[in-house]
């Protein structure tokens, strides 16, 4: 689960975690009210940042008024003029996609006099079974460029999950970036307290860029990107609460109410499958046949006629769906069963006006696999029957060049 950059600051600051201060809002007004009290504590310098779940704002702009994400202010006034160009348009990043995200939200922060700026990310190096910290004196700038070209300049802590970070650990990163004297005492009490917060909170990655030395010498966190692991938010009621539907996906969103694991993507063979790896073969042997799949879709373990119907109402909101491939393995679900669930659900009126041009291909495999593929040769539905993976697909392209 993904968290606004105020939401993040919110708890950074509940946790130790030094950052700016600043205001979330969605009204002009408050925006400037929040300016004036700022400027009544002696902050000249304001941050107008628009609030989405996706990076890349500094250089994004929006569509209508062609502002960047990220706006500098010396004034009130021009508080008020960022304020206005950015709520409500679209912002446009490389993280958002050509459709962009409405910005509904802004933060209005102290500006900081930066002196230097670093990368810090934290998150679990699955290679290695540990978590691991990472710094760069490249902050800034795309961690992934700096990975790629310059593998170097990226350090590294690795510590046991269950395991504290070592205070010596935390020297360690804070001198690999260059800090000394006051500054490097502050860098490391941030980065134990970062570490701190990522263990406590069950996040997946937290990632500062940038993480900043002030020209007062001070630490702090500019930007903020912490993604929480979905199965440890029962522990977290006050964290679920973060959570802005409005920012993800309408079909997944959509999906997840029903439990299915759905993602979206680009191709035209929508894809129904049980089991995670299965979905991953299924995607594979669809690109195989010269197609490319529309979506991932674990229906789980049951495939009762509800889930086949929830996942054809989810695979069919794609308009790109050209086909669909259904392949279940019946071990404790029985494939007889699984094929009268399909043709139960192609029968489901709001199902059937849809799959009117859009042929459904279903392997099943495992227990009474024959059976099943006699029930659905017998139905006079547009379902086309095959026992191995590969007549499937062999069935998928002949269907998309058809
Ligand atoms: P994004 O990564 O989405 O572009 P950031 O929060 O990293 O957004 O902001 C982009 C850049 O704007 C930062 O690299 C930093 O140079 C500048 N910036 C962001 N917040 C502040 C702030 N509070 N004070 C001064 N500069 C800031
Ligand atoms: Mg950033």
């Amino acid at each position: 689960m993904k968290i606004h950059e105020y939401q993040a600051k919110e708890l950074f600051k509940e946790a130790g975690v030094a950052v700016p201060d600043g205001v979330a809002t969605s009204s002009v007004e408050e925006a400037v009210k929040a300016a004036e009290e700022m400027k009544a504590n002696g902050t000249n310098l304001f941050v107008v940042k628009a609030q989405i779940h996706a990076g890349g704002r500094g250089k994004g702009r929006t569509k209508k008024n062609n502002a960047k994400g990220v706006i500098l202010c010396r004034s009130i006034d021009e508080v008020r003029e960022a304020a206005e160009s950015l709520l409500g348009d679209t912002l446009v990043t490389i993280q958002t996609g050509e459709e962009g995200q409405e910005v509904k939200t802004i933060y209005v922060t102290d500006g900081v006099d930066i002196e230097k700026e670093f990368y810090l990310g934290i998150l679990l190096d699955r290679a290695n079974s540990q978590n691991v910290i990472m710094v760069s004196t490249e902050g800034g700038v795309e961690i992934e460029k700096v990975a790629e070209e310059t593998p170097e300049k990226i350090v590294k802590e690795w510590v046991e999950p269950g395991m504290e970070l070592f205070p010596s650990q935390a020297r360690r990163l804070a001198f690999a970036l260059g800090f000394e004297g006051a500054a490097f005492k502050k860098a490391v009490k941030f980065i134990m307290a970062l570490y701190n917060f990522y263990v406590d909170t069950d996040a997946n990655m937290v990632e500062i860029n940038p993480l900043v030395l002030t020209t007062d010498d001070d630490v702090m966190a500019l930007d903020a990107k912490v993604t929480f692991d979905g199965n440890a938010l029962y522990r977290h009621k006050d964290i679920v609460e973060l959570r802005d539907t409005s920012e993800e996906n309408p079909i997944e969103l959509e999906a997840s109410k029903f439990d299915l694991n759905y993602i979206k993507l680009d191709g035209n063979v929508g894809c129904m499958v049980n089991g995670a790896g299965l979905a991953m073969a299924t995607m594979d042997i669809i690109k195989l046949s010269g197609g490319e799949p529309a979506n991932f879709l674990d229906v789980g373990g049951g495939a009762n006629v509800e889930t086949v119907k929830n996942g054809f109402r989810i695979i069919l909101d794609d308009k790109n769906v050209k086909a669909i491939l259904i392949n279940i393995f019946g071990g404790i679900v029985r494939c007889d069963r699984v094929a009268n669930g399909v043709i139960e659900a192609v029968k489901d009126p709001e199902i059937a006006d849809k799959v009117k041009n859009v042929p459904i291909i279903v392997r099943l495999q495992g227990t009474n696999a024959e059976e099943a593929k006699e029930i659905i040769d017998n139905s006079d539905l547009n379902v086309i029957s095959a026992v191995l993976l590969k007549e499937a697909a062999e069935e998928v392209s002949k269907v998309l060049a058809a």
